[in-house]
Formats: structure tokens, sequence, C-alpha cells
């Protein structure tokens, strides 16, 4: 789960990590009052949506009078952001982030990630902050300064100041840089994050560090732990066909493509994607029924592929073990009768109970075009969809 830069800031903040005096707000009135709080006679207005790449894309202006601040306030309020990290539609901004600008010397960039080929949390920093981690990773590998973590032993200080000093740090900051890059450690462990990103972490002019932005995600199978973790989520920047199906116990991930697929198992979800791919097809997503899925739960399952109206064909891949084929059966026929079904649905149903599943199917007089193989259910759901969109 991904979290607001303000709200990032907050928790780094609450773990003694120096970021910039701010306040939200949701309105421009909100916002050229934030000035009068805070004070000076600068400050910087960011969009506040869960993507990165704001600054390139107008989500992120420095302001030089109140007025200033409310008119780019107003001008952000009710858009959505592309940025380089949004999917195309963007992200709708209906908050904005009123800080005081930080004057900057430097801009370094520091990072916390879990390395899963390593099976370790990853320390990435870099003296060239402001710059996206992807782009420095592919343009200029060298400059990004990696520590791995032991997890029985933690950060320890002398890591830290290892990092200080690649940073080409000062010493009068060494000490000040150890703190902050322990304490933004302590953040992220202490709260199950599986990604902390200070971009840039800033030496100002007058020579501290401060956290000019910060992004956080967390890991949502340690949610349960964290309630004033979940309490940050915002439905407003997620997929809404995800947020439909993970409110309904469902295992699901948003594509690009039309065919729209339900499948059990991750394993299967994959090599069916494949499979669509090789015939030429895209998939409208990535949906896992799961094992013992009664008919219940396959016609949720059912009504959130419909949900997403790019959808033009369905694929339904089953090789069941401990599901049931009739239940499944079940479930698609039931699907039929209470939902309004206006698009082809293939079917190949595998393992338990495949006849008497396939009986339900054929008895039932449905227009359900059946396969008796994934590459046959593959071929089946390309080609439909392709005259589908053709006629
Ligand atoms: P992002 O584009 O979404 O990563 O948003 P950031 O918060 O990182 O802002 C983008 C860039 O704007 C930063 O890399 C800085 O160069 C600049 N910026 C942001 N806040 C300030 C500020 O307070 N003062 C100054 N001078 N520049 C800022
Ligand atoms: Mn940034």
């Amino acid at each position: 789960m991904d979290i607001h830069e303000y709200q990032a800031k907050e928790i780094l903040a609450r773990f003694d990590v120096p970021v910039p005096r701010g306040g939200l707000a949701y309105s421009p009135e909100q916002a050229s009052y934030r000035c009068t709080e805070i004070g000076g006679s600068a400050w910087v207005v960011k969009a506040q949506v869960h993507a990165g790449g704001r600054g390139a894309a107008g989500g992120v202006k420095i302001c030089y009078s109140d007025h200033e601040v409310q008119d780019v306030a107003n001008s952000m309020f009710g858009r959505r952001l592309v940025t380089k990290q949004s999917a195309p539609r963007g992200k709708l901004i209906y908050r904005v982030y009123v800080e005081e600008a930080t004057d900057i010397a430097r801009e370094l960039y520091f990072g916390i990630v879990l390395d899963r080929r390593i099976e370790r949390v990853c320390i990435i920093a870099s003296t060239e902050g402001g710059m996206e981690i992807e782009e420095l990773a592919t343009s200029k590998p060298e400059a990004l300064i990696r520590t791995t973590i032991e997890p029985a032993v933690g950060f320890l200080e002398f890591q830290a100041r290892e990092i200080a000093f690649a940073l080409g740090l000062p010493p009068t900051l060494t000490a000040q840089a150890t703190r902050v890059f322990r304490r933004a450690y302590r953040a992220f462990r202490d709260l199950e994050a599986t990604m902390l990103e200070i971009n840039p972490l800033v030496v100002t002019t007058k020579g501290s560090l401060v956290a000019v932005d910060a992004k956080m995600s967390f890991d949502d199978n340690a949610l349960f732990r964290h309630l004033e973790i979940s309490e940050l989520r915002d439905r407003s920047q997620e997929d809404a066909r995800e947020s439909h199906a993970a409110d309904r116990g469902l295992a699901y991930v948003g594509l690009d493509g039309n065919i729209g697929c339900m499948i059990n198992g991750a394993g299967l979800a994959m090599a069916t994607m494949d499979m669509i791919k090789l015939a030429g097809g895209e998939p409208a997503n990535f949906l896992d029924i799961g094992g013992g899925a009664s008919p219940e739960r396959v016609l949720k399952a059912f009504r959130a592929v419909l949900h997403d109206k790019n959808v033009e064909t369905m694929l339904i891949n089953i090789f069941a073990g401990i599901n049931r084929c009739d239940w499944v059966a079940q479930g698609i026929i039931d699907a039929f009768k209470q939902l309004e079904v206006k698009i082809p649905v293939v079917v190949r149903l595998a393992g338990t109970h495949v006849e008497e599943g396939q009986a339900m199917l054929r008895d039932s007089g449905l227009p359900i075009i059946t396969a008796d193989s994934l590459a046959d259910a593959a071929q089946k759901a390309v080609a439909v969809v392709g005259s589908v969109s053709a006629g």
C-alpha cells in the first residue's frame, strides 16, 4: 500500500527525521492560509498523488506570495496529474501540501528497499538526488551506493557513517547524516515498510539535512498489525478495479488489455497470461480465485472482471485440484442469471468433478464457448475478441 508524501513526512518526523514545516490543504483558501501559518517568504505547493515525477509534470511549484500559492493550488485541484510514473489516466489531485521552501545546496538520494533476490533490506544512496532511481540505475549505475542490512544485527552505525563518507558529506554533517539514515531505517523497520525513499534528501545552504520529498510503501500482508498505517489508505489513488476486488478478498491485478481472466492459482494465471500473449491477445487482468472457491466466490470474481469496461471477452481457466469444477460451473451459471453478461465467455475446465461441471454448462443452454486445453482456450479467446473488436 502506498501513502502520500505528507503522510510519509509525518511518519519521518515522528522518527525525528527533519522535514520542512508544512500543512495540508483541501482548498485554495486553505493553501493560502497555510502560508500565514508557516511564515517566511517562499513556499512550495505540492500535489499529493500516489506517483513520483510530479516536479516534471507541474505538480511541484515554488511560490513567492500567498496569492500565488492560492492560484497555483487553484489550478491543481480537480486535475489529473499525469507523470512518468502514473498510469496514462493520471491521478486525481484533491489535496495539496504547502511547505516552507528549502534553500538547497545539494540534492542527495536516500532509499530503503527490499532486495528480493538476496532476501535482504538494502539501502541505496547517491549524490545524484532529484533524479529517478530507475533512471539512475540504468544511466549511471556507478553512482549508486549500496549497503545490505543483515537482519540479525540491523543497520549499524559504521554502515551509516560509510554512506555519509561515500556521499562526500563534510565531517560537520557526518553525525547528523548517520542519525538521519538510521532513524529512517527505524521507521521502515518498525512499520514494516517495503520501500522508503527520500529524494531529494537535501543539504541546505545553512548546512543541515532535510527530507524535501518522501515516499513510503507498506507490506499489505503486515497491515493487520498497523492500524494507523491502514488508515492512511487513499482509494482515490488506486486502480478502481483492484480496490473493488481487494474489498471482496480476491487477488486481482489490473492490466491494459481486453481479455478478462478468471483463473485458479497464481502459477496457472501467469501461464494463461503467457498463452494469451502467445496467441496474439492482451489480458485485461490477473485474477486468482484461489482454492476451494464456492459458486458465490466465482460469481464475485465474475463481477470483478466485468467491472472493467475494457473487457471484451472473458477467459475462465480452471485446473481443479482443491477446487471443484461443478462449483465453478454453478458460479458461472449464476453469473449469467444475475449479471448482464454481454460478452463472449470461453471456459476451460479440468480436474476434480470435471464431467459434472462440463455437463452443467452444456445443459444450461448458455452461449458458453468451451475449450479443452489451455492453448485452445487462449486461441479461442483471442479469436473471439478479434471478431468482437472488428464487428
Ligand atoms: P517529485 O518530482 O514527485 O519527486 O517531487 P519532489 O518533491 O522531489 O520535487 C521535485 C524537485 O523540485 C526536487 O528535486 C527539487 O529540485 C525541487 N524542489 C522541491 N521542493 C523544493 C524546495 O523547497 N526548494 C527548492 N529550491 N526546490 C525544491
Ligand atoms: Mn522526489
